[in-house]
């Protein structure tokens, strides 16, 4: 098997053939070992977030008020020495972890010659062909840049150039309110940047509950973040003083910097993917099967490259999934129970349905909520906005999904994860005992609300 990319899709997926006994092979790009993930997505931006809360104090302010910090003046090297750290020993962890699996490792930029064969480019500027019965294309993606807008990296940047800005900015124009652009704009805000989201959309991360959202508002104008919904950016001017965003509304914002997080394009331009009889979309996405298959059934597409939800964790899980189906391994039964995180601060997470997608798909529901200032653990940390929220099935009483927000939520969310995928019910909540003093005991304060409201439909409805 040979697989173009080493982010957590191609990882896996040469692993696990790996390990059914395949000869393996994996090429990147030089220095690109581990994949965006590593580089610049998931890894890079939940380090900067746990320096960003660790300096900042942010979330010791309940405790010792809201002039709490760790450090003063919190700097670029304050927060980047963290990340090259991490990432150093992840890429080391990787390489390790294909060199005990024996999977080769080949540095260079791939194409295909044929449906069997790719050209390497090496960094010389040689190239070596491989061939392999089965590919796995795991190029990812990177961040769409409109035309319109004369990125400099420095002060107009996309996600990638956050990790080597030169100084915290005063003001910052984040544009785009989806997952990386709220969780950068909760981290700068945290570290007191002065920040503008815009968004064309008249809302933000419509996939979640629409009370955490809220909430999540709420506290991020508390940290001086504006937001613009239904706006649409005409021109970003760089300035000799700075930036001026220039909304089609006639507003112009100015900022010392402007990130844009626009979505992302499938790397597949440079794959000549019409060699190997493939094509992708117009946003460079691959079409798969279920068993993540592309047109061409030996060649497969995992990760980022084949669209949503574009997540490490569920990258990680096709690429298994796809070298199981490749080497013949049957392959477990993926539910759609993906527990999707959000690392902006305070952080969301859910799995299952949203009380609006119940309500249109016409199914009934209960709610139980449990917040965190109702829990011992909850007052220890000094988190008095966290809450945990279960929608119920009054039918047979199983969790149709769990909402959460605030700290430790996508760690929490694995409870409810389980539960579900176990077919449980709001009962096993109830009659469960959890360590006490943790934020987990908020299950069951949850389950106990749900339940008391079930009872009070049966008690009137008997
Ligand atoms: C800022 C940011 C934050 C994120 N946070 C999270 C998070 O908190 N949790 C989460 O689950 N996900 C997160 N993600 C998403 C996550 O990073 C991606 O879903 C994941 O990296 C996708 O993995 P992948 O296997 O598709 O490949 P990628 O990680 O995208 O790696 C693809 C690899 O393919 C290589 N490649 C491409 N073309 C070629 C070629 N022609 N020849 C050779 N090699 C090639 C690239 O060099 C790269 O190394 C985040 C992403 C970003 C940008």
């Amino acid at each position: 098997m040979l697989v173009i990319g080493s982010g957590p899709g191609g990882q896996r997926a040469a692993i696990a053939a790996a390990k059914l006994g395949r000869r393996v092979a994996v090429v990147d790009r030089p220095d690109m070992i581990g994949g965006v993930s590593i580089h610049t997505g998931t890894i890079p931006s939940k380090t900067l977030r746990e320096a960003v809360l660790y300096l900042t104090g942010l979330t010791q302010r309940d405790l010792y008020g809201q002039s709490y910090r760790v450090k003063e003046d919190i700097t670029v090297a304050d927060l980047i020495s963290r990340t090259q750290h991490v990432v150093g020993r992840e890429v080391d962890v990787i390489r390790s972890q294909l060199a005990r699996n024996q999977v080769s490792f080949f540095s260079g930029t791939a194409r295909f010659t044929d449906d069997h064969t790719v050209a390497l480019r090496e960094a010389s500027g040689d190239e070596r062909l491989l061939s392999a019965e089965h590919i796995v294309i795991a190029t990812g993606t990177r961040p769409a840049r409109p035309d319109s807008v004369a990125f400099d990296g420095r002060t107009i940047m996309d996600s990638d150039n956050v990790l080597t800005l030169e100084r915290v900015p005063r003001s910052m124009v984040i544009v785009g309110a989806g997952v990386i652009g709220m969780e950068y704009a909760s981290m700068f805000a945290a570290l007191g940047s002065k920040v503008t989201v815009v968004e064309k959309r008249p809302g933000m991360l419509d996939m979640c509950d629409v009370e955490i959202v809220e909430s999540l508002k709420y506290h991020l104008r508390d940290l001086a973040v504006t937001f613009r919904f239904s706006e649409t950016v005409a021109a970003v001017e760089r300035h000799a003083r700075g930036t001026l965003t220039v909304l089609e509304s006639g507003k112009k914002i100015p900022a010392d910097a402007v990130m844009y997080s626009a979505g992302r394009q499938g790397l597949t331009d440079g794959l000549c993917l019409d060699k190997a009889g493939l094509s992708a979309d117009a946003r460079g996405r691959i079409t798969v099967d279920e068993h993540y298959r592309t047109e061409v059934p030996h060649i497969y597409a995992v990760g980022d490259v084949i669209g949503y939800p574009a997540l490490a964790a569920t990258s990680m899980e096709q690429g298994r999934a796809a070298a199981y189906h490749a080497c013949g391994e049957p392959v477990g039964r993926t539910h759609g129970l993906q527990p999707i995180g959000i690392y902006t601060i305070p952080e969301i997470s859910f799995i299952g349905r949203t009380e609006d997608q119940l309500t249109e798909d016409r199914v009934p529901f209960e709610v139980g909520v449990s917040r965190y200032r109702e829990l011992a653990r909850g007052q220890i940390i000094g988190d008095s906005h966290g809450m945990l929220k279960l929608l119920v099935s009054p039918e047979d009483r199983t969790l149709l999904g769990v909402h959460c927000f605030g700290t430790g939520a996508t760690e929490l969310i694995h409870i409810g994860q389980s539960v579900m995928g176990c077919g449980g019910t709001v009962d096993y909540l109830v009659d469960a005992v959890f360590n006490y003093p943790t934020l987990a005991e908020s299950y069951k304060v949850a389950a106990l609300d749900a339940t008391n409201r079930l009872r009070q439909i049966d008690r009137i409805g008997d």
